[in-house]
């Protein structure tokens, strides 16, 4: 197997723990060597990370691959460590967590000059797993893997997934928390990305009151993660936090416009860099419902739910902004990042509801007769996908409502909302009738920005099925579909919508935090 180029950053420059298992005061990290699995197999690499990192496919085949991404051997340059963070869960300050089950592997530069920080999820136990086993079930690993990718391809800001590795070895868990708890096969996704840098990283200090440590954390993060920022040590605060706080914006809006709902929005589980992280109890929206959440976990306050992605990631931010006061040139810098935050959403916003509905500008009224739509598909239980990509099929001087029919998840619904619905396409008729267009160009813009394959709950669930019979197909047909998911030519039960059997099917449309 080809040598990768290691420059381990993270922890040549922060302090850190070398061995002794400290997690408390004055460390970033500690050293912690992941615990051997005992009959790894390789079910999936991803040839695009691959790619990054300038492996080949001969490589991620190689007795050397499989041993170093189980976590069986370190290859020549890694360093093995878990970090430091803590973290508001549920909006509650949860106190010290950290890498649990995560273990860094060291920053590998590729050929372009590009800095990848490697870490394997479910490699054992490390200083911070507190009373958990530090490792990961083959669903949840799955789930990570085809997502990350999924997400990519779609052209949202996400860490990646280099390979998946089944461990050979039984994790007991309790999926429904019920009292049952089940041994369940093992495995470990290699997550790849320029950074793992969470918010909590910079909470943990700032409530333990170690302001030498969060100053050390923010000149690294600047230095790294944020190169490109210059100008006087304030300058650069403010422009960074500015950024943090823009990247945010733009990330929710993305999950907006798929229909993805991360379902555990903890400040342990946001990226500084902007990027979607730590794939749990995710879903994608299937009938359009801004309440909807994938998380049992979150059943009784729907805190995480589509429709409130964005006020959790402000909340988040103000987070992250209280714990960077101690180190913040001005508190002026950090109100007016949260407040970039907000003008960043709203922009943001309606320029991706107009790209979603064919608009070539966003006009005042044009927020009524979205939010309409919205109402209706809603209270007629249309699904989102098929529901964007049919929109597109209207014909401006001839619209009919059975161009949406596919759409719809239930025909008495369909038939007592038909009238609302063709009024509005009346309304929506008129609307394309005033901007300078034709259909076929409306059309081909729509299916860019509205996908025709998403990674609904239950393709990944059915993946998750077949893999524990040892069948490896699904998961390369979703990755071939997740590669070029605007396109229209898919397999049709690919893109079909939800079918009623994962309604209630558990892994389908609710999943526990339990992984
Ligand atoms: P999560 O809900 O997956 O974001 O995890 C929250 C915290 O719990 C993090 O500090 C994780 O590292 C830790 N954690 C979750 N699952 C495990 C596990 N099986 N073993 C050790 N730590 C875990
Ligand atoms: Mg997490």
């Amino acid at each position: 197997m080809k040598r990768s180029n290691f420059d381990n950053r993270f922890i040549r420059e922060l302090p850190g723990d070398a061995g002794t298992g400290r997690t408390s005061q004055g460390v970033c990290w500690s050293a912690v060597v992941p615990t051997s699995v005992s009959r790894p197999f390789l079910l999936a690499y991803s040839p695009e990370v691959l790619d990054l990192l300038d492996l080949s496919e001969a490589d991620a085949r190689s007795p050397e691959f499989l041993q170093a991404f189980a976590g069986n051997r370190l290859l020549d340059g890694m360093a093995s460590y878990a970090t430091r963070y803590g973290g508001h869960q549920f909006g509650q300050w949860a106190g010290q967590l950290g890498d649990g089950r995560a273990i860094g592997l060291g920053e590998v530069i590729n050929s372009k000059g590009e800095r990848w920080e490697l870490q394997l999820k479910g490699a054992g136990i490390t200083p911070y797993s507190r009373r958990a086993d530090g490792r990961a079930v083959l669903r949840s690993s799955l789930r990570e893997f085809l997502c990350s990718e999924a997400m990519h391809h779609l052209g949202i800001p996400t860490t990646r997934a280099l390979s998946l590795i089944a461990t050979g070895d039984g994790v007991v868990r309790d999926m429904l928390y019920d009292g049952n708890p089940a041994v369940e096969p093992g495995a470990i996704v290699c997550r790849v990305s320029p950074s793992f840098t969470r918010f909590g990283h910079f909470e943990i200090f700032a409530s333990r009151g170690e302001h030498e440590l969060l100053q050390r954390l923010l000149n690294f993060t600047l230095s790294r993660d944020f190169p490109f920022i210059v100008g006087t040590d304030a300058e650069r605060f403010a422009t960074w936090f500015r950024l943090v706080c823009e990247r945010t914006a733009l990330l929710m809006v993305e999950w907006l416009r798929v229909g993805f709902v991360h379902g555990v929005m903890n400040t342990d589980n946001m990226s500084i860099l902007g990027l979607t992280i730590d794939y749990g109890p995710y879903g994608w929206v299937d009938n359009f419902d801004p309440g909807w959440t994938p998380n049992t976990t979150d059943e009784q306050f729907h805190r995480y739910c589509f429709g409130q992605q964005s006020v959790v990631a402000r909340w988040n931010l103000e987070r992250l902004a209280e714990a960077l006061l101690p180190v913040a040139p001005s508190r002026k810098m950090l109100d007016a990042g949260l407040a970039h935050f907000d003008g960043t959403f709203q922009a943001a916003l309606s320029i991706m509801l107009a790209a979603k509905f064919g608009l070539l500008e966003w006009k005042e009224d044009d927020a009524a007769l979205v939010e309409t739509a919205f109402d209706l598909m809603q209270q007629a239980e249309v699904d989102m996908t098929e529901f964007f990509r049919q929109l597109a099929e209207v014909k401006q001087h001839a619209p009919t409502l059975e161009t949406l029919r596919s759409a719809f998840y239930r025909v008495p619904l369909y038939e007592s909302h038909a009238a609302l619905f063709e009024s509005w396409l009346v309304r929506y008729a008129t609307r394309l009738g005033k901007q300078q267009d034709d259909d076929a160009s409306r059309r081909v813009r729509m299916n860019k920005v509205n996908p025709r394959f998403v990674l609904r709950n239950y393709l990944a669930q059915e993946a998750i099925d077949a893999a524990m019979q040892e069948d490896l197909s699904k998961i390369e047909q979703l990755m071939q579909a997740a590669r070029h998911p605007y396109d229209e030519d898919h397999p049709a039960n690919l893109i079909a919508k939800r079918p009623d059997w994962a309604l209630d099917k558990v892994g389908c449309s609710k999943l526990s935090c339990s992984s």
